[in-house]
């Protein structure tokens, strides 16, 4: 039997619509803070992230999906989506026309990982981007948009009314005026400990030593005790920027605490950094990260534009969200159309066709089959109403709606079927409290 690669998911049907809630609500949230999407292609030129990501991390060197296409070109699947919207905006220019740049999108991702709980190959992310502005109030709506969608989805999902058991954690890794003295104490600490950390963390502290604080080996977090701390180094403005983030996220009562060992350890990032945390996913309880880039433009070869960005692990979302529902949503039909016979059926499809238009989930039977078969179908569909019409409604000119969850039932006239069915599916809406119901 064909099955897929590892560390590769099937979203199948029964779970595709807790999927559909997560990312309809994204991009309304999107809208409401007035981002637009971008749709970056998933393959690009290897160098796109070889610059956008840097040669030295852990993504390009070990976790890339690389080849080397037919025409000899080499290609990768996009780790991350901040390179090629950054490589997209160059390109088209975007940069130059009026105003910010803020643009999300949803998508899949790709990087060869050991396959975990909330760690796969092909993942999803919700990512977005603000370029332009060097304002601290931008890396704030970024953190804030972050916060928006993890805890409108909690509150989608969850019946309580606690908050969910997350944790924000920001930090500022400087700019390139202080950013370069604590990179030399830094070498200077780490090579006195060269021996204490793990052969990744020993190539890490002569290439990219910042990088050596993100290591989740316990020996690595030991031999960086007494380590010194940008927190000590940044300068004034950076210090400035920080207290403005959070003076702002005070000011919307978003909780987080400062973890001065939180990095990115990217040269082009700066300032601001964060993540948000849960401790209801084990080991891989990043939910979101991000943080500020104003070299990465840059780094890509175009001019100096600041930006800010984030992305939102989809599956770690999913596997929060399935541990506060107290159901899963199942998709559910408003209408089955329970024709006997092949007049009815031709009576009910301009109905249908008049339902479906005004956006009613209607199904219909392919096959003539009695009234017990029918509803029982009705009910796999887990539909709301079945529409009775046999030969005695025909004649009647009458209709037969049953209520499934009821079990009530009442006649409507072939005359006014279309408002009333209309009617009746707006009040079940209202008072249905089947809050997955999309
Ligand atoms: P981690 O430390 O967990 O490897 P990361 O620093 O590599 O995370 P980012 O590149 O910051 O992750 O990606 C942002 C978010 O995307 C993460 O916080 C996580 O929610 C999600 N993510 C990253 N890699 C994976 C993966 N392999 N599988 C599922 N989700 C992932
Ligand atoms: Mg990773």
């Amino acid at each position: 039997m064909l099955t897929a690669i590892r560390g590769f998911k099937d979203i199948l049907p029964q779970n595709s619509l807790l999927w559909a809630v997560i990312e309809d609500f994204a991009r309304l949230t999107f809208r409401s803070f007035g981002f637009q999407e971008i749709r970056t292609p998933i393959l690009e030129k290897t160098e796109v992230f070889t610059r956008g990501i840097g040669e030295h991390t852990d993504i390009v060197e070990k976790e890339m999906y690389t080849f080397t296409d037919r025409n000899g070109d080499s290609l990768s699947l996009r780790p991350e989506a901040t390179a090629g919207i950054l490589r997209a905006v160059l390109e088209h220019n975007l940069h130059k026309e009026a105003g910010q740049i803020r643009v999300f999108t949803l998508g899949p991702m790709f990087r060869h990982e050991r396959p975990q709980k909330g760690r796969l190959r092909q993942f999803h992310q919700i990512d977005m981007e603000i370029l332009g502005p060097a304002s601290p109030l931008a890396d704030f709506e970024v953190i804030w948009m972050a916060w928006s969608i993890v805890n409108g989805i909690y509150e989608k999902t969850a019946q309580g009314s606690e908050r969910p058991d997350l944790r924000l954690e920001i930090n500022s890794l400087g700019c390139p005026s202080c950013k370069p003295h604590h990179r030399e104490d830094l070498l200077i600490f780490l090579e006195n400990r060269r021996e204490q950390l793990c052969p990744d963390c020993q190539r890490r502290s002569l290439s990219n030593p910042l990088r050596v604080f993100d290591c989740k080996l316990e020996q690595c977090k030991n031999a960086l005790k007494g380590a010194p701390l940008l927190r000590n180094y940044i300068c004034p403005d950076c210090v400035e920027h920080l207290k403005l983030v959070q003076d702002a996220l005070h000011a919307v009562n978003i909780p987080f605490v400062i973890n001065p060992l939180l990095v990115r350890g990217l040269d082009y990032y700066s300032r601001t950094t964060f993540e948000l945390i849960s401790n209801e996913l084990g080991a891989q309880g990043t939910v979101a990260a991000g943080g500020r880039y104003d070299g990465l433009a840059e780094q890509m070869g175009g001019p100096h534009l600041p930006g800010v960005g984030m992305a939102i692990g989809c599956e770690r979302l999913l596997l929060l969200a399935e541990q506060w529902a107290e159901q899963q949503p199942v998709y559910a039909t408003d209408i089955f159309v329970a024709a006997m016979g092949d007049k009815a059926m031709q009576t009910a499809l301009p109905w249908i066709k008049e339902l479906r238009k005004n956006g009613v989930s209607v199904l219909m039977p392919y096959e003539s089959k009695g009234l017990k078969a029918l509803l029982k179908a009705a009910d796999r569909h887990n539909a709301t109403f079945a529409l009775i019409l046999g030969e005695s409604e025909l004649q009647g000119r009458k209709a037969v709606l049953k209520d499934l969850h009821s079990h009530t039932q009442t006649e409507i006239a072939f005359e006014s079927l279309l408002p009333e069915l209309l009617d009746i599916l707006k009040i079940a809406k209202r008072t249905s409290n089947n809050a997955w119901k999309p």
